[in-house]
């Protein structure tokens, strides 16, 4: 009983109509990147063919035009993420960077001996900043542990934070098995040791709506790419006053207020983590994916992404052997699984012969592939654009799979 008219909606994905390898594409790696809806694309269409133009120091028109839709843009993202103020959001080029950018910041904020929590779910680009910052600074990381489920062990976390923990990383929603993490809680419950919070929304943010203000998280990061806009673009929400503590990551024109050779003094914010010329066309689109998403509803894209992932669940547990990794009752449509006996790389071939994308390997969270013991997992990630006909080409392909490789 599908909520959305899904006809509809696919006919704005001119990507969904293509054949790969002879078939019909079945695009189900949307944790990895999501697909890009016309009217995004129209919209990099239009600022090249209109107003290309670099912003923020232009007297011309142009460049005032690129200026406002830009600025238009950031305005439009504060609003999604209710942050309170627009200064608060800082363009980067993705989660990665924002995450190096908050990590690098912290350099000159810790001393020998604090402490940094991160969770066992994490990708790699929220473990090996922070295990650099600690080589700068003599800080020392601590892991909350997962369970057979794939969910945090909650007591672990409480037990792990103390006066000496100074920062806490943790996914909104982990990449490899889709759990989503009690992220208020372990806010709430850092905040009260006096630590800062950063929140990796990179797989949340296509399916959740997150409310910075209600989370109360200091630092929230998200790439555009994974929320129907282009690639190269993302925003670090930020606290005011944490941005203002931070100092600056790149230094070059932009970020400045004066520069002498004796002294430089930096912009306010946001210009202060936005040096040199950004991705103008990137964020504008990245604006127009919020407008896209807003448009079909973010409850009605969960609720219908939930039923594929029911579907989906019980489709592929009908296949002898397949075991899913990740089966939290609070998970996003994200189904990682293996079937025994057979390596997950040799089933994703097969399936991509079969005009199946789905991904397969460590999903950049070795840890969590070494606490299950298994080389990887083959990962069918859900977006609202999918159809259960789509899941049920999947199983036919995986249990084609199994035959061939049995
Ligand atoms: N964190 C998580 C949870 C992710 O899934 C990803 C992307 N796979 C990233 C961070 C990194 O995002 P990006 O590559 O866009 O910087």
């Amino acid at each position: 009983n599908t909520v959305f008219d899904i006809l509809t909606i696919r006919k704005d994905f001119p990507i969904l109509n293509r054949k790969v390898n002879g078939e019909a594409l079945v695009y189900l790696d949307n944790a990895a990147t999501s697909q890009t809806p016309k009217m995004v694309i129209d919209a990099i269409v239009d600022y090249y063919s209109r107003y290309n133009s670099n912003i923020h120091r232009g007297v011309h028109s142009l460049s005032q035009e690129a200026t406002e839709m830009y600025e238009e843009a950031r305005l439009k993202i504060q609003k999604h993420f209710n942050a309170s103020k627009s200064h608060e959001i800082i363009f980067t080029p993705g989660t990665t960077y924002g995450i190096n950018l908050v990590a690098n910041g912290f350099s000159a904020l810790l001393n020998k001996g604090d402490e940094i929590i991160v969770s066992a779910l994490e990708h790699h680009s929220n473990i090996v900043p922070w295990q650099m910052l600690c080589e700068r600074t003599g800080a020392v990381l601590k892991v909350i542990p997962m369970d057979l489920d794939g969910k945090l062990v909650m007591d672990e976390y409480h037990n792990l934070l103390n006066p000496k923990t100074k920062l806490v990383f943790c996914n909104h929603v982990s990449n490899a098995l889709g759990t989503i993490n009690p992220i208020k809680e372990i806010i709430t419950a850092a905040h009260k040791v006096g630590a800062a919070v950063l929140i990796d929304g990179a797989q949340a943010a296509p399916h959740i709506k997150a409310d910075v203000q209600q989370l109360d998280a200091d630092f929230y990061v998200v790439s555009g790419h994974k929320m129907c806009g282009p690639t190269g673009v993302g925003i670090l929400y930020g606290k005011e006053e944490w941005l203002n503590k931070l100092p600056p990551y790149q230094g070059g024109g932009e970020m400045i207020a004066e520069v002498t050779f004796e002294k430089t003094t930096y912009a306010d914010l946001p210009h202060k983590f936005e040096a040199g010329t950004p991705n103008i066309s990137g964020g504008i689109a990245f604006g127009a994916a919020l407008d896209y998403m807003n448009t079909i509803g973010f409850d009605a894209i969960a609720q219908y992404e939930d039923e594929l992932l029911k579907y989906a669940t019980d489709q592929l547990l009908t296949i002898e052997g397949l075991k899913i990794y990740g089966t939290s009752s609070e998970k996003t449509a994200v189904v990682s699984f293996n079937i025994e006996g057979i390596h997950p790389y040799d089933i994703g071939s097969i399936l991509d012969k079969l005009g199946i994308a789905v991904r397969t390997g460590h999903h950049c969270a070795q840890p969590i592939m070494d606490f299950y013991k298994i080389p990887g997992t083959v990962r069918a990630s859900f977006s609202f654009y999918n159809t259960k006909e789509e899941i049920d080409v999947l199983v036919a392909g995986v249990k084609r799979a199994k035959a061939m490789l049995t």
